[in-house]
């Protein structure tokens, strides 16, 4: 008897000692599970279920892991997307929390304003030393959400970190909440766009003078031919050669506008197949050789021997154009008696056409602008030559297209040299044997 009631409050030991060691076991097992879940990792399922209250914990720990697991993926995920497409973004982009410390910066801020990752967390006028960043950051923080603070201002420029001034529009928006919890503010730089603007304004402005002085002059004559003139044989045959001039004037002005707007435009179809140059130099020159003559000029070219072999990927029409362009600025730059040379040389990589002169030369204050369009040194002479103002900018516009480069060297008073480089064409690929 005494046996029996010793075996049985052995085996009560031995089963509240085995219902201790799961209960524990149970407990082990959600605690780690909670330490992967903290982690961002997957927790298993407790196996080990214990009765009572413990038990009804381990299965709502069952229950919400997989869940917990996933949510926090998936808000991982989202992070990581969030901060790749910040850090993808032109626009710089700054948080900034309510003390002005900065939360946030994406790769264009760092950028633009300088910033690094220990700038995260310091004091925004202390990183970014610029009134108007710091009135758009204040203007933002003195909004309610959602509305935006939209504005436009100059950020000068910075030694190394940005040479130039940068035109900035900025709009700044306050985070939800009251107080607010920060502000963001996403900077656009508009530098490109407002010089486009401002050229577009230019050219308009430019070329309706342009068009209205010749008209003027057409105007003014022909009144004075019914006014008066038309019967005077000292005089009507004089203004309506000025007619005359005036009309030519004005269908060179539209011409040249018309070709810069077509090759902005891409839509001249060019067919830039390879292209043996010499002989389009040679038939140029010989086009402008009774001009030349005529005012008095040596008209010279200069191939160095080089023959059928010199091949540039060109539409011959777009090459006439650029050096059209240059020996008729060269003649009509260059007083009588003077000398006007076109030279052509190649290296493996690229053909040089030189075209120089003997004439007036360019100012070197000038001579970066002379390929704006109606950029001239003297209009006057120009317009008397019959210039456009629009020659250069157009074979810069035609040599850029043809991936090439042109640039000029010149001195007043003794002559200037403009010098294309155009990339040679490839010779054929073998056929494969
Ligand atoms: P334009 O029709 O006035 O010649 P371009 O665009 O061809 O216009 O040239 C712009 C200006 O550059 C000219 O007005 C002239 O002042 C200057 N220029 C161009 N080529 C020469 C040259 N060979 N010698 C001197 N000045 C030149």
């Amino acid at each position: 008897m005494a046996y029996f009631a010793t075996a049985l409050v052995l085996i009560a030991a031995v089963a509240a000692v085995a219902t201790a060691l799961r209960r524990a076991r149970a407990a082990d097992e959600v605690a780690r599970g909670l330490g992967r879940l903290s982690e961002g990792r997957r927790a298993r399922q407790v196996l080990t279920v214990p009765a009572g209250r413990l038990g009804a914990m381990v299965a709502a720990f069952n229950a919400a892991a997989p869940e917990l697991y996933e949510r926090t993926r998936r808000l991982e995920a989202d992070r990581q997307q969030l901060r790749v497409v910040l850090g993808a973004m032109a626009e710089a982009v700054l948080a900034v929390d309510p003390r002005r410390r900065l939360l946030f910066a994406n790769a264009s801020a760092d950028a633009l304003f300088g910033l690094d990752a220990s700038s995260v967390g310091r004091l925004m006028p202390e990183l970014i030393r610029s009134p108007q960043v710091q009135d758009a950051v204040e203007a933002t923080f003195r909004l309610n959400y959602p509305e935006a603070y939209l504005s436009e201002f100059a950020l000068p420029g910075r030694d190394g970190l940005r040479p130039a001034p940068r035109i900035l529009a900025v709009r700044g928006s306050p985070l939800p909440g009251d107080p607010t919890a920060g502000a963001v503010l996403v900077f656009h730089d508009v530098t490109d766009l407002r010089r486009l603007e401002r050229m577009r304004q230019d050219f308009v402005a430019n070329a309706s003078h342009e068009l209205k002085t010749p008209l003027a002059s057409i105007k003014a004559y022909a009144e004075t031919l019914l006014d008066w003139a038309l019967e005077d044989p000292s005089v009507n045959r004089r203004f309506l050669e000025r007619i005359d001039e005036q009309v030519d004037r004005l269908d060179a002005l539209i011409r040249d506008m018309l070709s810069l707007a077509r090759l902005e435009a891409n839509q001249d179809v060019f067919r830039h197949e390879p292209l043996a140059l010499v002989p389009v130099l040679e038939r140029c020159v010989e086009a402008h050789r009774d001009r030349a003559e005529a005012g008095d000029l040596a008209l010279t070219i200069d191939a160095g021997g080089l023959g059928l072999q010199v091949t540039v990927l060109a539409d011959e029409e777009a090459v006439r154009q650029i050096v059209d362009n240059l020996i008729d600025n060269a003649i009509k730059y260059t007083p009588p008696g003077g000398r006007v040379a076109v030279v052509c040389s190649a290296s493996a990589a690229e053909v040089a056409v030189e075209v120089s002169d003997t004439g007036v030369g360019i100012p070197r204050e000038d001579q970066a602008r002379i390929f704006e369009r109606f950029y001239r040194v003297d209009k006057a002479r120009s317009r008397e030559l019959g210039g456009t103002g629009l020659g250069l900018a157009i074979v810069k516009h035609l040599v850029s297209s043809l991936e090439g480069r042109v640039e000029v060297t010149s001195r007043l008073g003794s002559g200037s040299r403009f010098l294309v480089r155009l990339p040679r064409a490839q010779a054929a690929a073998a056929p494969p044997t």
